[in-house]
């Protein structure tokens, strides 16, 4: 008998499951969308309490604002340590969409740039970014192929990059969506090769532990501190070279990002990172064990469900699942389902939750808006447990069966 399928001990485990309690939520809730959010690590909001209470500015030359310069510096130490980088080479920021406007907005104007090869399936924060960019005339922007999973096709951006100069290629790790891995070495091997600058953003990766520059050309990354049970609205660029800042006002982070430091949220974003990479196997080994649960759950309850990217734990991210199901009650009802049965899922990212769009990554890879639609992501975390898989596929499996539904 399938787990979730009614057996006294399963029932039980699923009652469990829904003890799962996190701040904010409901009672009963079944959290199942870390790729939105992870939530925040009490040993974290730890970290962070005293500089959230301390009085002072961190450009202050004064003991207070000296205390605060000291924690900016050690996290700062501390994440280039992690990544393998020189401590000036990270710049704090408010999060992912930051980093992603400042690398790419930045990179164009300090390097005279005039192409922007991307990736169709960025993350909005890319793809609007670059679409401001190229409509203000100051880049050209080209997607590249991609195939019916979402890779990138390596050979038609080594022909864009033979073809062009002041290149900068824009693509991500891992999906945000459907989870798809990039062969990111290959990447910014070409890259370096033909002389192009390689942003990529790897906000989904971060916390999984594989960042390390020293080991990978990547001219620059962006990252956000709340993908890896760090808080929301803090994030970091990794920047190879200096580059002009964005934003402008006062002189802080070397002059290449204005504004004063969320000391607080940056110094927990360090200590979330660290605790990430000293837990980055256990971490994989947990992740990829509710992945292969999924995947059995999906393929024995709803086997009319076709995965959106790439179908296996090799290549894709091992805490996204993404798929779609391609029958007729399956329409975005399913996600109201699942969040009167207490699941919190997601059918496309949480920035395109609510927009009424389809998913522009789903139409990437070949879906039609009817079908990117009836796509629901599951996403987990160090909070899940295969009980909690259980409670979502067994909601829309019941879902589906439901007269009513
Ligand atoms: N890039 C990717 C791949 C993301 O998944 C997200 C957030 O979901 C972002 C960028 C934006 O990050 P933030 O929420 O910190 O602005």
């Amino acid at each position: 008998m399938l787990p979730g399928q009614g057996t006294e001990t399963s029932s039980r485990r699923i009652e469990a499951a829904h003890d799962c309690n996190f701040v904010g939520m409901p009672p009963k809730y079944v959290y199942l969308d870390y790729a939105a959010s992870a939530p925040l690590d009490p040993e974290v909001l730890e970290v962070m309490h005293p500089y959230l209470e301390a009085v002072g500015n961190p450009a202050s030359t004064h003991a207070a604002g000296r205390f605060l310069r000291t924690a900016l510096e050690e996290a700062r130490q501390t994440i280039a340590d992690l990544l393998g980088a020189a401590p000036g080479e990270i710049i704090f920021t408010s999060g992912g969409t930051e980093a992603d406007n400042h690398a790419l907005r930045s990179a164009v104007e300090t390097f005279s740039l005039s192409t922007i090869l991307y990736n169709p399936t960025e993350h909005h924060a890319v793809l609007h970014t670059i679409e401001d960019l190229a409509q203000q005339s100051k880049v050209r922007a080209i997607p590249i192929a991609i195939d019916p999973y979402g890779r990138i096709d390596l050979n038609h951006l080594e022909t864009l990059l033979r073809k062009h100069s002041g290149v900068l290629v824009s693509i991500m790790y891992a999906n945000n969506e459907i989870g798809t891995l990039q062969p990111v070495s290959e990447i910014a091997a070409l890259c370096q090769q033909y002389g192009a600058l390689y942003h990529c953003d790897t906000v989904q990766v971060m916390g999984l532990g594989w960042v390390r520059v020293d080991e990978w050309p990547v001219d620059f990354l962006a990252a956000s501190a709340h993908k890896f049970y760090g808080p929301k609205g803090v994030g970091f660029l990794y920047r190879r070279r200096p580059i002009k800042s964005f934003i402008t006002g006062g002189a802080q982070e070397r002059g290449q990002r204005a504004g004063t430091e969320n000391v607080a949220s940056i110094a927990g974003m360090a200590f979330a990172l660290k605790k990430a990479y000293q837990q980055k196997d256990l971490y994989l080994k947990h992740l990829s064990t509710l992945k292969a649960h999924a995947l059995m759950l999906l393929q024995a309850l709803l086997p009319e469900a076709r995965i959106n990217g790439v179908p296996t734990l090799e290549g894709s991210h091992p805490g996204i699942l993404n798929f779609y199901l391609p029958l007729e009650k399956a329409d975005d009802l399913l996600l109201i389902h699942l969040d009167l049965a207490g699941v919190c899922a997601s059918g496309t990212s949480a920035c395109s939750s609510g927009s009424g769009h389809p998913s522009h990554v789903l139409q990437a890879i070949g879906l039609s808006p009817e079908e990117a639609v009836r796509a629901v992501r599951l996403s987990w975390g160090w909070g899940s447990e295969k009980a909690h898989l259980e409670v979502a596929i067994q909601t829309l499996r019941q879902s589906l069966l439901s007269p009513t539904a």
